[in-house]
């Protein structure tokens, strides 16, 4: 037996002594879902009683916060710490984190880093900011590597607060950025606007020729993050797939650049280590299953139909499903919670890194979601946008493609009308009425992504997503394929 499989036979065990099933049978999260399919709660046991549970989504979350009361959908009466979802259905959805949920694993997850980082590092992140969970990151890396007798220096940012720290960055050089792919060519790109205009201003206020000539060449070739922030080495991101932009990454910064995998709702990190090929999941306080591709299809056939799945512990490689985790938070627990991510078992058998646990490679995800890497939304929250009534014309069916220009996102905008009275107006209204979502106009004003122009088509012809969803969001080959810079 590996030890990973050790490793979730004691999971096994603790899932008897927590009395997990009993506990969370208290939660308007799971109460309700379990008596509708007639669950047992004293007849479940282990990882059986676990695998007969019904699946628990980001929609059972959004619902029970709307309906219950914060007591019966909790069961803990303390809370250390409340996270926020960046909402990509609109609502956000809160996470209550108790202290003993903050700080266990904290050696284990100060050893892991320090396998990346050296005790003198200092690490740059660029996140959002609190109450979303990334804000906490710097600190749950300080206390962590603290934990273990090296606390690692850290200066962490929201992304609008990137050039007001530009200064302490310059003079305080950091050795390892942390923030999305994404979001790292993004300021390289700024970078590359700014160093001119910067030097030339310092030029004519020192009076420097040295500067002067820097200044006129930096117009002519364009200046690379790694000219700036010359003491970087490594750099680790998340939120969306770092494959397309690993190269550029790693060129623009000259670091050797790891894919990190999370979400807020739990326990359930992956990270790559130095093979490249796939993210270990430790499952240090959770359980990890997957639903295979021929289930995920009898679902899409049949929306009632509950998915069977395969534990991590006893998947093998080759295996493409849709990943679901159960957790151990003391607050609230996620008990078989599908995050929507698909991916693939890449290696079960040990690592040349040493570690035991299997490697998955992230390849999509199973709902309608705009990703894009500082913020996503759902299709269903585009369509709330676009549903209201148009003076120009008529929506018959709509749907987005996702390509990519340089390496940003571009957004296309199909639209099969049912009448059109001025097609540039129509087109005009239906701009302002995704602009009027908020997360669309910081997205649009910040220059994340590209929105191309709105295109009326003939025959629109839309698929099914997940538990027999009309799916709108489609990627272009493109948005997968190396983004040059
Ligand atoms: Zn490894």
């Amino acid at each position: 037996m590996s030890t990973y499989q050790e490793l979730y036979n004691q999971h096994e065990k603790k899932i008897e002594k927590t009395q997990l099933f009993f506990r969370a049978s208290k939660s308007a999260l799971y109460r309700n879902n379990w008596k509708k399919y007639n669950v047992n709660v004293d007849k479940l046991k282990g990882f059986n009683g676990l695998q007969s549970l019904p699946y628990s989504s980001a929609n059972d979350l959004r619902r029970v916060w709307e309906a219950f009361s914060i007591e019966e959908i909790i069961l803990t009466k303390n809370v250390a710490f409340w996270h926020c979802t960046s909402g990509s259905m609109g609502n956000k959805k809160w996470l209550p984190w108790t202290y003993h949920d903050y700080t266990r694993s904290r050696t284990e997850l100060g050893e892991t880093l320090l396998s990346f980082l050296k005790p003198d590092d200092i690490v740059m992140s660029i996140v959002l900011p609190v109450p979303y969970i990334s804000g906490a990151l710097a600190y749950r890396i300080l206390e962590s590597t603290a934990s273990i007798g090296h606390p690692i220096e850290q200066i962490t940012m929201s992304p609008d607060y990137v050039q007001d720290s530009f200064g302490l960055l310059l003079k305080r050089q950091p050795t390892a950025i942390m923030c999305t792919p994404s979001l790292a060519l993004r300021m390289a790109e700024e970078i590359a606007r700014n160093t001119p205009k910067v030097l030339k201003r310092q030029a004519e206020l020192n009076k420097s020729a040295k500067l002067k000539i820097a200044s006129l060449i930096t117009k002519i070739k364009k200046i690379k993050p790694k000219r700036v922030f010359k003491n970087l080495r490594v750099g680790f991101f998340f939120a969306e797939s770092l494959r397309p932009f690993r190269k550029v990454v790693e060129d623009q910064y000259s670091i050797e650049a790891f894919d990190i995998y999370a979400f807020t709702e739990g326990f359930g990190v992956g990270y790559e280590c130095q093979e490249h090929n796939g993210l270990h999941f430790p499952s240090l306080n959770c359980v990890l299953e997957i639903i295979p591709e021929k289930e995920l299809e009898k679902e899409q056939e049949n929306p009632d139909y509950i998915p069977k799945a395969i534990l991590l512990s006893e998947a093998s490689k080759g295996l493409k499903g849709e990943i679901v985790i159960s957790d151990f938070k003391e607050a609230l627990p996620l008990l078989r919670y599908r995050v929507r991510d698909m991916i693939e078992v890449i290696a079960e058998d040990e690592c040349g890194c040493g570690a035991n646990s299997p490697r998955l490679k992230i390849i999509g995800r199973t709902d309608d979601i705009i990703n894009l890497g500082v913020i996503r939304f759902s299709s269903a929250i585009v369509q709330q946008y676009l549903s209201r009534e148009f003076k120009n014309g008529v929506i018959h069916r709509w749907d987005m493609v996702i390509s990519r220009e340089g390496f940003k996102p571009k957004l296309s905008l199909r639209i099969e009308p049912g009448e059109i009275k001025n097609e540039e107006k129509f087109k005009e209204e239906l701009f302002t009425a995704l602009y009027d979502f908020d997360v669309f106009q910081i997205g649009y004003d910040s220059e994340l992504f590209i929105f191309d122009e709105i295109e009326f088509v003939d025959n629109l012809k839309l698929g099914i997503v997940g538990q027999g969803k009309t799916k709108r969001v489609k990627y272009h080959p493109n948005f997968f394929k190396e983004v040059k810079m």
